[in-house]
């Protein structure tokens, strides 16, 4: 296994402040609840084809919740 091709991602819930921003960005990846929580639908071993919009989801991410290791 190349180094890049395992991704795990994780939501610190005390961070997030429901700007959905992931969800809208990664619908595969991330779920925002009724109560504006997000969590990951996903979180260990993402399938390559979802790597680009998690990784864009954990950046763009305004509270900074989320956490990506694809190392
Ligand atoms: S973009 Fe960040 S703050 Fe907004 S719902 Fe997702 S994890 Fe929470």
């Amino acid at each position: 296994m190349r180094c890049g091709e395992r991704m795990k991602v994780r939501v610190l819930p005390t961070m997030c402040m429901s700007h959905r921003l992931c969800e809208r960005i990664a619908p595969k990846v991330f779920k925002v609840d009724q109560f504006g929580f997000s969590w990951a639908i996903i979180e260990e071993d993402l399938p390559k084809e979802l790597h680009t919009g998690a990784r864009e989801a954990v950046y763009r991410c305004p509270a900074k919740a989320l956490l990506v290791d694809d190392g």
